[in-house]
């Protein structure tokens, strides 16, 4: 058995090693091939941003925001009071729950005296709204009776419950330090960048692509990482015409039928906007038919009646899946311009020879989405097949503090996308060998033998590389017998063999390791001859 070592990579991350990156790259760089041919340009935002940032885009009632982010404070020493502060929360949390309030009270009286000793330790800067939150916490704090640890929790009255809950108002208002968090998804990077460097004075629409690692702390499983990879593009400013809409879903499509992957089926929707007359006016519908069947619902959904009607849909679970389609669809309640709107991005995209199945069930996870969402999943992935979601967010650079803008996009998962070509390929490579780990591919292996030929096969690999040929020059001299076999190993095309004779006549030896063939040729002709039988 493999002897594992000290250090191992976080749980839900990996490293992606050769032969297997070399796909990485070739899906990236046709990425940028297909995105390019259709107008794109490159944006690459930083891999952190302001917590804030990512609370406002994707919402503060998702997953994501709640409690798969990675985040930190950004200055250490401050980062303790926020500890201490998100402590003290707890700690309300707790008294709310029945526990004793001492909890909470000594919490806080621990964060003020942190506050103070580190102030006076002249460690940190503290800002003055968070000064004075402070000084009028030690005022509350004071009103409350002198607090009696010999007893076992105290009976709480009316006065000190409402004090309690002012002081916990309180706490929750001071801030100590910026919080920053590793990107969970990068549209609202994006689109904090259209804002900050004006992009609403580029020509219109502003269609920019990315690609690069995302982070969320999620329930590793196949196809499912904490740190995965996504490649996605935006287009921001401009009309909403569903021209747009139907373009950039055809990009994604080219881009996977140039990969040639396996079983994409393209899946529609329109989700309306949020007005009483559209979206809302449905959520409510579809509120009040949960309502009515929330006793054969699972509790995750009963849970969402309240929360988000709109995920009940997308629930998985087998005993709902006949409940579900009894319910009200979106398409019925949708307002005349967001029907309108569908109707046209359906055309559109037949005009494209884009083939799609629509689904009124498929909504997005994250809130800002509007009107057209989309999801395209592959074959050989099992459960986590969405290789791609995407659709409108008009509202999302206003409220972000960015004028009003149009806005369409997607994200591909990158390592989902991997998984599946490489599905296929074992497929069709069954009963065939598999690259063993660790291969790079070499065309040509020079097996050198004496100090003369050395200086030789320095020359020969410079001018082979020159022509772009694949190449490997042992550091230290090889008994013939032992190159070839190195040669072997690493999967080598070809052996190119100078000895004495060679380096003194000229002519080298070049064998194809395949069949064992040898050629003997001048030495200006062995790149023209490898790269022509290749
Ligand atoms: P899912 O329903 O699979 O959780 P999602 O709705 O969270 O997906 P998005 O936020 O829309 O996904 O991201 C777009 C794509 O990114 C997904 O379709 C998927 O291919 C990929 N993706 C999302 N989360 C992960 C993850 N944890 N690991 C790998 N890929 C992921
Ligand atoms: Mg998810």
């Amino acid at each position: 058995m493999a002897q594992k070592g000290k250090f191992q990579a976080i749980k839900g991350t990996r490293d992606l090693l050769p032969p297997e990156t070399e796909l990485w790259n070739w899906v990236e760089s046709t990425a940028r091939e297909v995105f390019g041919t259709f107008g794109f340009g490159e944006i690459r935002p930083p891999i952190f941003e302001p917590t804030e940032l990512f609370a406002r885009a994707v919402g503060g009632e998702t997953d994501i925001v709640s409690k798969e982010m990675y985040s930190f404070a950004e200055n250490p020493d401050l980062g303790l009071l926020e500890e201490m502060r998100g402590y003290a929360i707890n700690m309300f949390d707790l008294y709310k729950e029945n526990a004793d309030p001492g909890f909470f009270i000594l919490a806080v009286s621990n964060l003020l005296a942190a506050v103070n000793l580190r102030e006076r330790a002249g460690e940190v800067g503290i800002d003055s709204n968070s000064r004075s939150g402070c000084d009028q916490l030690e005022h509350l704090l004071e009103k409350l009776p002198p607090y009696d640890w010999s007893r076992p929790s105290p009976t709480i009255g009316e006065n000190e419950s409402a004090l309690l809950t002012q002081i916990f108002f309180r706490v929750q208002l001071l801030t100590f330090s910026d919080r920053v968090s590793l990107r969970p998804e990068a549209t609202a990077s994006v689109c904090r960048a259209y804002i900050e460097h004006n992009m609403n004075q580029w020509p219109a629409p502003v269609k920019l692509y990315y690609l690069g690692p995302m982070f969320r702390r999620e329930r590793p499983q196949k196809g499912r990482y904490r740190q995965f990879y996504q490649i996605g593009a935006e287009v921001l400013g401009g009309t909403d015409a569903p021209g747009i809409d139907a373009e950039v879903i055809e990009m994604v499509m080219t881009f996977f039928a140039k990969l040639d992957l396996q079983g994409v089926q393209l899946e529609i929707n329109s989700i309306g906007h949020n007005a009483p007359e559209c979206r809302r006016g449905y959520v409510e519908k579809l509120r009040a038919a949960l309502v009515e069947v929330k006793d054969n619902l699972g509790e995750d959904s009963r849970k969402r009646i309240e929360t988000n009607p709109l995920r009940v849909l997308d629930s998985k679970l087998e005993h709902e899946q006949a409940i579900i389609a009894t319910l009200p669809k979106i398409g019925d309640s949708l307002c005349g311009e967001c029907k309108g709107h569908y109707a046209e991005v359906k055309r559109q995209l037949e005009m494209r020879g884009v083939a799609y199945r629509e689904n009124w069930r498929l909504v997005r996870g994250l809130d800002y989405y509007m009107r057209t969402t989309f999801e395209i999943t592959a074959q050989g992935l099992g459960s986590q097949n969405a290789v791609c979601g995407g659709g409108r967010y008009d509202g999302l650079v206003e409220l972000l503090g960015g004028p009003p803008t149009k806005g369409i996009g997607f994200a591909i998962g990158e390592d989902r996308l991997i998984l599946s070509l490489l599905e296929a390929r074992k497929e069709a490579a069954s009963g065939e060998e598999r690259p063993a780990s660790g291969r790079v591919g070499c065309d040509v292996y020079i097996a050198w033998l004496g100090a003369k030929a050395q200086a030789t096969a320095i020359a020969a690999a410079r001018k082979l590389r020159e022509a772009g040929l694949r190449v490997e020059l042992p550091a230290v001299e090889q008994k013939f017998g032992k190159a070839l076999g190195q040669a072997d190993k690493l999967g080598a095309k070809y052996a190119l063999i100078l000895g004495e004779d060679e380096v003194a006549s000229g002519q080298w030896t070049v064998k194809r390791l395949a069949d064992g063939l040898q050629e003997k040729m001048a030495a200006g002709e062995v790149a023209e001859y490898v790269k022509q039988k290749k």
